[in-house]
């Protein structure tokens, strides 16, 4: 395990985990030697792209010589006009981990503190560590709460002091869906000191729309040092082509473009965002799928036994309430990869993204046949 060359690492990195992805079907499928496998692992859409931006990536495919519009012009102003803020206060990133880890590089140095909860998005704490600041840790919701492992902003609240520069906050969460409302979300960004940059992951933000769940991107004009990040990657199905992008005051932005790389989103991503992006129909569809889908996860499992946490995204969290390590590898046996989250904190409990009709189906059947899994 030790690395020759650590010790000359900077030494945020010296001690960083890397992100343990969800595990991708050609490999289970090399490995266990099965075919027609599914992944329910990554949160991503089971419908992929709509039409019309399959249509606009193969049209952008003729353009792939030239480098792409460094400054995303054109999506830029799309984007300003959906979430009504001027262009300047629009930054695209490679996915929106891209950003993440551009707001760690703006703000932080190893003198300063980011402040995220306990069961957080992983890429929060490797963007922060890398710089060699230090991620301070605010302690979840207990387990019996409404929302159970979810934010606890009064904890964050204890956390700020004057070495915090950011804190990051996911709503809806990830790994476990729980999500705050507009009235509890704005008065703590309403009380947050001016030289502490709040940032709202909203990825999840469009299956959400069923339950009270905030959304802070309506606030960019009230308050200064709120930065909202969304994505591409998850209701609008491109998330192999890493598009995401945050809104922010412009002089926000403008420290964000001085790390950006200069090309950092390439032609036929920005081609298909921008088709996604006027194709309402794929999005009510993917959404409704989502919702038809959560209903039937949730009544299969509970069927089953099995407690799931309140989820407002395209994924549960399933607590077994004993280690679920041999239950995940059972149901790779059966084809099915689904995401342990043990790297979280989380080893009794699996997150399930939700499929299609037909995969949450098998889903179910496979961890029906696996023994010890339901109660
Ligand atoms: C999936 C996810 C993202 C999106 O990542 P991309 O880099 O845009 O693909 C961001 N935040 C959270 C909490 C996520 O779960």
């Amino acid at each position: 395990m030790s690395n020759r060359y650590a010790p000359l690492a900077a030494p945020g990195v010296r001690t960083l985990s890397p992100y343990v992805p969800g595990k991708p079907v050609e490999e289970l499928e090399r490995e266990l030697g099965i075919r027609d496998s599914i992944k329910l692992a990554s949160n991503e859409n089971p419908l992929g792209p709509g039409m019309a931006a399959r249509a606009a990536m193969a049209a952008a495919i003729d353009g792939v010589g030239l480098y792409p519009d460094g400054s995303g012009h054109r999506l830029r102003a799309k984007l300003a006009a959906r979430h009504g803020v001027t262009p300047a206060q629009v930054t695209l990133g490679n996915g929106s981990n891209d950003l993440l880890v551009m707001l760690a590089e703006a703000f932080l140095t190893p003198a300063d503190e980011a402040v995220m909860s306990q069961y957080c998005f992983a890429v929060y704490p490797i963007a922060v560590q890398a710089t060699g600041a230090t991620a301070r840790i605010a302690p979840a919701l207990g387990p019996d709460h409404a929302m159970p492992l979810g934010h606890d902003l009064g904890a964050f609240r204890a956390l700020i002091g004057p070495a915090t520069r950011l804190v990051f906050i996911a709503n809806p969460n990830n790994p476990v869906g729980t999500w705050l409302g507009a009235g509890e979300l704005r008065a703590f960004l309403d009380a947050l000191p001016p030289a502490v940059i709040a940032v709202v992951d909203e990825a999840y933000f469009e299956y959400s729309r069923d339950v009270d769940c905030a959304d802070a991107s309506l606030w960019i004009r009230d308050l200064p040092n709120l930065v909202v990040t969304w994505t591409f990657s998850k209701a609008y199905g491109l998330a192999g082509l890493r598009v995401g992008y945050a809104l922010s005051h412009p002089d926000v932005a403008d420290l964000l473009n001085r790390v950006r790389q200069p090309f950092n989103v390439n032609s036929v991503a920005l081609a298909a965002a921008e088709a996604a992006l006027d194709d309402a129909a794929h999005i009510a569809a993917s959404v409704e799928l989502n919702r038809a889908g959560l209903v039937e996860l949730r009544r299969g499992l509970a069927e089953l036994g099995l407690r799931v946490l309140p989820s407002a995204g395209n994924f549960v969290l399933v607590d077994f309430g004993r280690p679920a390590a041999p239950i995940y590898d059972a149901l790779l046996r059966e084809g099915v990869i689904v995401r342990p989250v043990a790297g979280y904190g989380l080893p009794d409990a699996l997150r399930i993204t939700v499929g299609t009709t037909t995969e949450n189906a098998r889903c179910l059947d496979a961890l029906a046949r696996v023994p010890g899994a339901s109660s």
